[in-house]
């Protein structure tokens, strides 16, 4: 159809994003608001598009000042959003309009359109009987084919004397064609003269939403009748070289040709707008990318970072584990070697799925630190997260002499003292903990570094320095986790460090460039060797009777662990029919999985009590764990080689992800068994849920997230809103979003560092 066509070309240009499609199916009786926000993970981003603006000069932007609307339109207007005149700009037509002017009566005929203006000649007139339901109607002879006119409803007769036979009438308006016969339900209509020659053509109009109360004739009347004020106070506000070099059109064609202000055919308007689009698309990504540049400048300019670099004693760690290093790993460790080794402070973020080995790139940065005389602060965003990575590190580092400290929210009074009093002692060169670290109370070795020389930016500088001191490097675990506030409280403690962020949480780059663009990424795609792959297969209730005895077995007979992961805490949650930990973990000591120890961890316990669940777990006192996505980040049990999702339906995609990575992290073979309820699982679902089994790589399940969800729903519930931009499209704009920061970094940082 030709209407559907055309309302499907602005569709992203709306001003009214067309919302997203729904993610996860709607609960019976339950917001969804509290579930988002429990399933997501939450990512702080470090800017959020500003909304798309018009940058213009002098000019009255209020509505009163268009000609032709009075106050009370311009009430009606705002009460719509439609706050002024850049507002009304930019509202954008709904769809458009193909109007078949003056096209001789075969063409009508045949290609039966649904606007036609037309000169004709009338051939008869049918008034109505008084009072009767009956329609006033005109017969048209219009170059070769009659048009029936209705008109219902006439007050009097005043409208249907003015017409008689032989009168000629210039019309305009829909058509539908029933039998091959044209009728026109009260169409805009005038009397002329005479047949006046007239061109055939093909015009094509804009159509704007339709408010209440609003005429619809409204807002293209104001529009037109504005255009020319607001045309001549548009600033073009990119530099006229990007504006060159990218072959864009300026904001101000744009808008002509979004609003059809200059007659244009059919066929050309679909390039037009794809051409605006590309033109306000790119604005909207650079003013976001220029201000990431400009932060990016502002963290890094002046900035006097500890230079780290002696590194001896980090490359013998290297090669002390044994492994055989990624290529991803090794220029890791080569960005760090550099980096380290600047007064410009490193500002970098680790994408790396789980088990791709980060935790060996951030100790061969703690090392270096540690040898240079600088402290490192470890922050993970769980007590077992971080007790983890302290248990695991303390061997290593240990060996290195270097000293490694935990600080935790259950580290005990007095160990805790005695612990900060050799923090600022500088006695311990890397403190693993939680958000413990940025507590007031934790100081770390004087830092009495000298006042910054004011730099060039990228200079390298040469000063005659004292050994490092106090805090020089800050590592953020599963950042996402934190908010920007406290890694910057963090960052507060030392004097300009280096930070290296890790999220196993890959974003897809588009994303990660409009959020996280005052940081610089390390991608660690490629696995350790020797990964075994996780076989992932989706199951029913019914079929859970033989995968019990199957778990059963390998439980009992090879000494293996298993996940059950959970939506839910308990029952009084809601979303019934939804398995919750408690439930499920007695549903199992009592049935299928009977005189097999289980655990039950979850977000509810204490520290202390999840800690103990999670040694007991770690050194396979328990067999079973039944969780919820706490044991999401990080933990690493290499003896748990099954996991079992109940409702995955309910998790996203990186989530879920997440959630497998929890096994597969031995060389024995791995399973991971979605449990569906068909009953509860959309198509939508389904489809994402199979995409999960046939996808092990993170990046791609993020893209595909990304795609399904919206950039809202994948950076978390607290971020829906910061996530829309008015016109642009992260999963369809990916391209102009590159080129967008490529443009604003070679602005503000030179061509050197894009
Ligand atoms: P993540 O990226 O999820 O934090 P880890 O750093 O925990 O991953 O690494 C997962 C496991 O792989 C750890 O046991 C780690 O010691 C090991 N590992 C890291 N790099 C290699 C490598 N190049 N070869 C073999 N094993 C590695
Ligand atoms: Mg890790």
């Amino acid at each position: 159809m030709k209407l559907s066509m055309a309302s499907s070309i602005l569709m992203a240009a709306s001003s009214h994003p067309e919302p997203r499609r729904a993610n996860f199916e709607p609960f019976t009786g339950r917001p969804s608001a509290p579930i988002h926000a429990f399933m997501s993970d939450e990512i702080h981003t470090y800017g959020a598009p500003a909304r798309f603006q018009l940058k213009l000069g002098e000019i009255d932007l209020k509505l009163e000042s268009i000609p032709g609307v009075g106050k009370t339109t311009a009430n009606k207007l705002r009460e719509k959003g439609i706050e002024d005149l850049s507002e009304l700009f930019l509202t954008f037509p709904r769809k458009y309009r193909k109007i078949y002017e003056y096209a001789p009566g075969y063409v009508l005929a045949e290609e039966q359109p649904e606007f036609v203006r037309c000169i004709g000649v009338i051939e008869r007139v049918k008034a109505p009987a008084p009072r009767s339901r009956q329609p006033f109607e005109i017969y048209l002879q219009t170059r070769g084919i009659t048009l029936k006119l209705l008109w219902f409803n006439l007050k009097g007769d005043w409208f249907a004397k003015k017409f008689s036979p032989g009168m000629w009438l210039d019309i305009e308006g829909a058509i539908e064609f029933e039998k091959g016969q044209g009728k026109m339900f009260h169409p805009n209509v005038e009397v002329v003269a005479e047949n006046i020659p007239y061109e055939t053509h093909i015009r094509v109009e804009p159509v704007y939403t339709v408010y209440d109360g609003i005429k619809e004739s409204v807002i293209p009347k104001a529009i037109r009748a504005s255009w020319p004020a607001l045309q001549a106070a548009i600033v073009e506000s990119l530099p006229e070289k990007i504006v060159r070099d990218l072959d864009l059109i300026s904001v101000a064609e744009a808008l002509e040709k979004v609003h059809v202000l200059k007659p244009t055919t059919w066929d050309a308007l679909q390039p037009a707008l794809d051409k605006s689009r590309e033109r306000l698309v790119f604005e909207e990504f650079f003013g976001l990318q220029l201000t990431m540049a400009q932060q990016y400048v502002e963290s890094r300019r002046a900035a006097s970072a500890p230079i780290l670099e002696r590194r001896a004693r980090a490359e013998e760690f290297l090669k002390s584990t044994g492994f055989d290093y990624t290529s991803d790993q090794t220029s890791a460790f080569e960005i760090l070697r550099r980096e380290l080794a600047s007064r410009v402070p490193m500002r970098r973020m680790v994408q790396g799925d789980v088990g791709s080995g980060k935790t060996v790139v951030a100790l061969f940065a703690a090392v270096i630190a540690a040898e240079n005389g600088a402290q490192t602060a470890f922050m993970a965003p769980t007590d077992v997260l971080a007790t983890q990575h302290y248990n695991r590190s303390k061997a290593w580092l240990d060996t290195l002499g270097v000293e490694s400290a935990l600080l935790t929210g259950s580290t005990g009074t007095s160990e805790r003292s005695a612990l900060l009093s050799r923090l600022a002692a500088g006695e311990i060169d890397v403190l693993f903990g939680t958000h413990a670290l940025f507590s007031k109370d934790v100081v770390y070795a004087g830092n009495q570094a000298e006042p910054a020389p004011q730099a060039g930016l990228f200079e390298a500088i040469q000063t005659t320095r004292e050994p490092a001191t106090g805090l020089g490097l800050v590592i953020v675990d599963e950042q996402h986790k934190f908010g920007v506030e406290q890694r910057a409280e963090l960052m507060a403690k030392g004097k300009d460090p280096h930070l290296l962020a890790m999220t196993a949480t890959p974003i897809p780059r588009s994303l990660a460039h409009a959020y996280f663009g005052d940081l610089d990424l390390i991608i660690i795609r490629e696995k350790p060797p020797g990964r075994v792959p996780i076989k992932t297969v989706m199951r029913t209730r019914d079929t859970a009777e033989k995968l019990f005895e199957y778990l059963r077995e390998r439980i009992e007979e090879h000494g293996e662990q298993a996940y059950f992961v959970y939506p839910l805490v308990e029952a009084s949650e809601g979303l019934a029919g939804r398995m919750n930990v408690v439930e499920g973990a007695e549903y199992l000591a009592n049935g299928p999985l009977s005189g097999i120890p289980i655990g039950v961890l979850h977000g509810r316990m204490a520290a202390a009590e999840k800690d103990a669940v999670m040694q007991r777990f770690a050194n396979g006192q328990l067999k079973v764990l039944c969780s919820t996505t706490v044991i999401e980040v990080g933990v690493d049990v290499g003896a748990a080689t099954l996991m079992v999702i109940e409702s995955p339906d309910l998790f996203g995609l990186s989530q879920l992800h997440q959630l497998r990575g929890r096994v597969g992290r031995s060389s024995a073979r791995s399973f991971c068994v979605l449990m569906l309820d068909p009953s509860r699982t959309s198509e939508d679902a389904h489809e994402r849920l199979q995409a999960f089994v046939e996808n092990e790589d993170g990046f791609k399940l993020s893209e595909i997230d990304l795609i399904q969800r919206g950039p809202g729903l994948l950076l978390g519930a607290r971020q829906a809103g910061v996530a829309e931009f008015r016109f642009g499209d992260l999963v369809r704009d990916a391209a102009l979003l590159d080129q967008a920061r490529a443009a604003a970094r070679r602005l503000i940082l030179g061509d050197a560092r894009v």
